[in-house]
């Protein structure tokens, strides 16, 4: 997302106000020393959600960052995005950290390209500290599919996967070639959905790391067409 001066910004939320709702933060948890999950409430009863729909959140006058909401209810009017504190001196990472019950913002609601594909029989979704918040909402909707989840992370801190409920595969940071032995096991268990082409892969998180995972599994012969990839962050670019 550019940065943009203030007063373009403010124009931007006032043309497209139907697109913005101010929500307010209703619960905050730190859930490891760089992760942090925070539930905000508003009004949701018109707004159209998919697994893997990012929110815009302004985190100062000039710029906005996606993050993605899980536990989209629009029933209660409540959603949870959990955000990675990569680095306290970064707008986004500042702006998540300051945020502190009854605190207001406005949001842009979520919005993005279908991900989710509906008729998998497994779904295996792979990303970092990023990708938790899609990870979980690619979860309920295969659980609410009767289809399987499968998950594998790369983190800092592998505990918080099993406090999130997202048991599966784990990879210790920087480390790919952890990540292809636990996709190879996994190809080799699965080998008849893969060739069925029922297994989906949903690639978020870091831009280089999903890059080399895509050629990897294509290479072990999982058609492009069951790979589904977003960059969430890449070394050096801002808000992407
Ligand atoms: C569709 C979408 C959904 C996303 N969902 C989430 C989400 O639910 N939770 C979440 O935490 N993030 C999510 N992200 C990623 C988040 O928007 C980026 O990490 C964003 O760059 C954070 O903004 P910032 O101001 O903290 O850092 P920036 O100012 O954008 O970046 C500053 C520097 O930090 C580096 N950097 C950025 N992010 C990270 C990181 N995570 N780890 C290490 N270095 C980093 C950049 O490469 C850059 O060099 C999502 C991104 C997209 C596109």
């Amino acid at each position: 997302m550019p940065s943009l001066p203030k007063w373009i910004n403010d124009t931007l939320e006032n043309v497209m106000s139907s697109k913005f709702k101010e929500c307010t933060v209703i619960h905050t948890e730190t859930i490891s020393k760089d992760l942090r999950l925070i539930r905000f409430a508003s009004d949701l009863q018109d707004i159209y959600f998919e697994p893997a729909y990012a929110i815009g959140m302004r985190v100062n006058e000039r710029d906005y960052r996606n993050y993605s909401p899980f536990n989209f209810n629009k029933h209660t009017g409540t959603f949870d995005v959990i955000f990675h504190l990569h680095d306290t001196d970064s707008v986004g990472s500042g702006f998540a950290g300051s945020l502190s019950k009854g605190d207001t913002t406005k949001i842009l609601m979520p919005r993005g390209k279908r991900f989710f594909e509906p008729n998998a029989e497994i779904h295996f979704s792979i990303g970092d500290e990023t990708s938790l918040g899609s990870s979980l909402s690619i979860k309920e909707a295969a659980e609410d599919a009767d289809a399987s989840f499968v998950c594998l992370h790369q983190m800092e801190d592998s505990s918080v996967l099993k406090e999130l409920e997202l048991y599966g595969y784990y990879a210790p940071k920087n480390d790919i070639q952890n990540i292809m032995e636990a996709l190879n096991d996994f190809l080799k268990e699965e080998k008849q959905v893969i060739y069925n082409n029922e297994a989906v892969f949903y690639l978020t998180g870091n831009g280089n790391t999903m890059s080399v995972i895509r050629k990897f599994l294509k290479a072990k012969g999982v058609n492009a067409k069951c790979i589904r990839s977003q960059a969430y962050w890449i070394e050096g670019k801002k808000g992407l």
